[in-house]
């Protein structure tokens, strides 16, 4: 038997009607044993998810407001999904406790854990599956971080003698047994440290889209939907902004080679995305798979004669940047330049301080800032075949006439980085896109 960890979103939990979805998705499959639940989400654009409502109990309660209303409000999101699941649950005791705890003393990582609680104990109750508390297997550390291999220790320990489970997400407990919660959107954490200590054959992760979209759907019209995607590419995927998961859940299933496939609880027959480390021969005929971008950059230019031949000059200028804790997105090296690319909004304060640094330290014969550009990221990997892909993505820029300001590509894989005018943007996306072959 397989073994698959499933995990179901805030959407896919938000009401009574998407809790039967998921109750219909784990029963057509035996082997979606393992359950990872948020808490309810939204059920329509403007509604509030449980998680924020909690917070804002815990904020009024810090501050001495009245949180009985917003805390009506909570109860009656789990009132109405246990009558209309028919489910027997002592809610009035725990919402009980959840007052005792604004009441006494409000622990905000108690308080906002509460959503995830409560929703994962009345999904088991209607799977009729064990329900597992991570209070006792995701174990954090006293400085509130994460303890990954006592996490996965104890999860393994807990989780291997059942036959199946429903595990709450996005919380845990430190050696004290006081709760920490995961960042946002932290259950796809514990979804992917389930399918790590289990060793499961697929980690699914269940959602309101099918999958990772190969451009902004605001930009490009019904963009299509990637089928596979290496962890690599998810990396810059999410690091520009595009992603469906949260960064810290790759790293456990990747390192043991566990593909996460991103599923849509209102479409459960689309393929939607699978994620892994190689994508199988064959399966894409294009290198590139998407396109995303960021706005709001900045490029700073700094010549010198023969900067190659002044040893350290690099380092110099990088220096400056760290010890103003100041991140770069790039840096390019030539013969006689250095070129910086830097977040717009990050060089606000400082510009004119880091320019007189720059002055003096390295002493440069032209110093240059070049504001309002984009950054592109074309993403996509095979190997070294790349340069006809790169050829497309400079030809469908200059026949759009957009100019490119910088460009930058590691050795041998696709990932490529084009600067462009801000005001091109949004043009420069939709001609990448018209490049890419299904
Ligand atoms: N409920 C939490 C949040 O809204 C965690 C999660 O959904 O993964 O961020």
């Amino acid at each position: 038997m397989r073994t698959v960890v499933a995990k179901f979103g805030g959407t896919s939990l938000s009401c009574a009607q998407q809790f039967r979805k998921v109750q219909e998705i784990i029963k057509a499959d035996p082997d979606r044993r393992f359950i990872v639940a948020s808490a309810p989400g939204k059920r329509y654009p403007e509604d509030i998810k449980v998680t924020d409502l909690l917070l804002r109990t815990y904020r009024e309660a810090v501050q001495g407001i009245e949180y009985e209303p917003v805390l009506e409000q909570i109860r009656r999101r789990f009132d109405e999904i246990l009558t209309q699941l028919g489910i027997d649950f002592p809610l009035e005791e725990e919402i009980a406790k959840i007052r005792q705890n604004l009441q006494e003393a409000p622990d905000r990582d108690y308080i906002l854990s509460r959503g995830e609680y409560l929703n994962s104990r009345i999904l088991a109750k209607l799977l009729d599956f064990t329900f597992v508390d991570p209070e006792w297997c995701v174990c954090f550390g006293e400085d509130g971080t994460l303890n990954l291999p006592m996490t996965r220790r104890a999860m393994t320990a807990a989780l291997m003698p059942l036959h199946n489970a429903v595990i709450a997400g996005f919380y845990g407990a430190d050696m004290n047994g006081h709760i920490r919660t995961l960042t946002r959107g932290g259950s796809d954490v514990t979804g992917s440290l389930a399918a790590a200590a289990l060793k499961a054959d697929l980690y699914e992760n269940w959602t309101d889209v099918s999958g990772l979209l190969s451009a902004d759907p605001r930009i490009v019209e019904e963009p299509r939907s990637v089928k596979y995607v290496s962890y690599r590419e998810l990396r810059t995927l999410s690091y520009m902004g595009a992603s469906v998961l949260h960064t810290d859940a790759v790293l456990p299933v990747s390192d043991m080679d566990i593909p996460i496939n991103i599923r849509n609880t209102n479409r459960p027959g689309d393929e939607g995305t699978t994620i892994l480390r190689k994508i199988p021969k064959g399966a894409k005929k294009d290198p590139i798979i998407a396109v995303a971008g960021q706005p709001g950059m900045s490029v700073i230019q700094v010549e010198k004669v023969m900067v190659s031949d002044e040893s350290g000059f690099s380092a110099i200028m990088l220096d400056i940047l760290k010890n103003r804790q100041l991140p770069f997105e790039q840096c390019l090296t030539g013969i006689d330049t250095v070129t910086l690319v830097i977040r717009s909004d990050l060089l606000a304060g400082c510009k004119e301080s880091l320019f007189e640094e720059i002055r003096e330290k390295l002493k440069p014969d032209y110093l240059g800032l070049k504001e309002n550009l984009s950054m592109i990221a074309v993403i996509g990997e095979k190997g070294t075949e790349v340069s006809d892909a790169n050829v497309r993505v400079l030809q469908a820029l200059t026949a759009a006439g957009i100019s490119i300001s910088t460009m930058n590509q590691g050795a041998g894989k696709l990932n490529l980085l084009v600067g462009v005018p801000e005001e091109c943007y949004e043009e420069a996306i939709r001609a990448i896109y018209s490049t890419i072959e299904e």
